[in-house]
């Protein structure tokens, strides 16, 4: 990690100490050893400033669906960066890429949701959640029907409202959240919390979970309940078969809207366009971000389902808004970036091919000593990292396995991510077989290195 050959590596590692303060990182590290640069990519890879070539196993955050490099994408971006870089959309305007992108965007979504609005990215598309669910039980003559309730570990976003709704306690220890008005329950992670239940039991059992919560507020006080369809930065959390179902009659019993966070799971990931088709909910909102432009432009919204905007409508003007709503060139290549992921059957391969042997290979680790599970769906994979592989024992947190293990896949060629001792991967959703033999091969040596 530390600067090596390249002058101009560590040019820029004393210009970050000097001058940056990048995200979600250790500021006590980075000044010891300098952040890594990246210089550039192309299909499923990166390269370093140091010259190495490293399989990225996580799409940059969750979001190169497409990969790195796609010239289409440069020329529809730079295409509508001439004809109008850009305009706003409040005051009763549209421009044409926005409202070309909402209707894309519809034609994909789950049936009745037909209207999309716009945010600049995935926390900002949540706090949108926060706001329209409130305001749509004001409009209907409810206003203290305001209450939220998400769950511990999900992950909402980094600004207020996102962080708030999300589960992370880290998070919430910096800066005195949640914000009233926001409530958690238990995650469906059984291999972490299924105390001995069978993973169906334990459905069961953290979806009642909501019910309990729903009565302690008072059903009459309870907006929305938001989830993600599968955890991603909790740790790619699958849910048991019992857990969605279950959900799903406890929301339709007490009449509480439900908002799916779609910022990783949409635009294929799954195998399905959203994680919400392939469980079979019917969300009255959709938070998607990510894999709409594969992470080229900055962009997400929030899908809506027509008998909410059919409230909304009475309700006049909604005070909210983005300056960087619908912008005309992330919407452009946002609608390039659909085009791409349909018309190249991507997401279909991820549900027919490559995600079924992802998973397969992925599987395959399981039978490692330091392996404790192994997971995951379509192009999401994640392994439990264990002291003891019978008892499940897990290695004391000073050990830091997954940072370990971590550091190691990155001086190894390949990007793997580690929530505490649980290993991710999600790569690009374009991977083919034999990168994944690559990616597997590099995950075991590095899983050897850790032990
Ligand atoms: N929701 C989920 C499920 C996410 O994983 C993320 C980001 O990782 C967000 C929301 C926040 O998106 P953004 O970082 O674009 O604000």
């Amino acid at each position: 990690k530390d600067a090596t050959g390249n002058p101009q590596t560590r040019h820029w590692q004393a210009l970050g100490h000097a001058h940056h303060l990048p995200p979600f990182s250790d500021y006590r590290q980075l000044k010891e050893h300098g952040p890594r640069i990246i210089t550039r990519a192309s299909g499923v890879y990166l390269w370093d400033s140091e010259g190495n070539c490293i399989l990225d196993g996580m799409a940059g955050l969750w979001c190169v669906n497409v990969g790195y490099g796609r010239e289409e994408l440069v020329e529809a971006a730079s295409r509508q960066m001439r004809e109008l870089p850009y305009y706003n959309l409040f005051f009763q305007t549209a421009h044409p890429p926005a409202v070309e992108l909402a209707r894309a965007i519809a034609e994909l979504a789950p049936p009745g949701m037909h209207h999309v609005f716009f945010t600049g990215s995935g926390s900002e598309a949540n706090d949108t959640v926060l706001r329209l669910v409130r305001h749509y039980w004001a409009i209907k003559g409810q206003p203290r029907k305001n209450v939220v309730i998400g769950r511990w570990n999900g992950y909402h976003g980094s600004t207020v409202a996102g962080a708030s709704l999300g589960g992370m306690k880290a998070m919430h220890g910096q800066g005195d959240l949640p914000i009233p008005g926001i409530e958690h329950i238990d995650q469906p992670y059984w291999f972490g919390e299924g105390g001995g239940l069978d993973p169906e039991a334990f459905g069961i059992r953290v979806a009642d979970q909501l019910e309990r919560k729903i009565l302690e507020i008072g059903e009459e006080r309870v907006a929305a309940f938001i989830a993600e369809p599968i955890q991603g930065a909790g740790g790619v959390i699958i849910p048991p078969d019992s857990y969605w179902p279950r959900i799903r009659e406890i929301l339709r019993k007490y009449d509480i809207l439900f908002a799916a966070d779609e910022v990783v799971c949409g635009f294929g990931r799954t195998g399905e366009w959203f994680g919400s088709q392939y469980y079979g909910l019917e969300p009255d909102l959709m938070a998607i971000a990510k894999g709409l432009t594969s992470g080229y432009l900055p962009m997400g919204g929030v899908v809506v389902r027509d008998r909410i905007v059919e409230v909304l409508e009475e309700g006049g003007e909604f005070y909210h808004g983005f300056t960087y709503s619908g912008h005309p060139v992330a919407a452009a290549l946002a609608l390039e970036n659909i085009r791409l992921l349909r018309e190249e059957g991507i997401v279909e391969r991820v549900r027919t091919r490559t995600g079924p042997y992802l998973q397969r290979r992925w599987r395959e680790l399981a039978e490692h000593p330091l392996v404790g599970e192994v997971r995951g769906l379509g192009m999401l994979a994640a392994l439990e990292l264990v002291k003891d592989k019978k008892t499940r024992e897990r290695f004391p947190a000073d050990l830091a396995a997954g940072m370990r293990c971590r550091e190691h896949c990155f001086a190894n060629g390949l990007v793997m991510r580690a929530v505490g001792d649980t290993m991710i991967v999600a790569p690009p959703l374009v991977i083919s077989e034999a990168e994944i033999d690559e990616l597997i091969a590099k995950a075991r040596h590095c899983l050897d290195l850790t032990a």
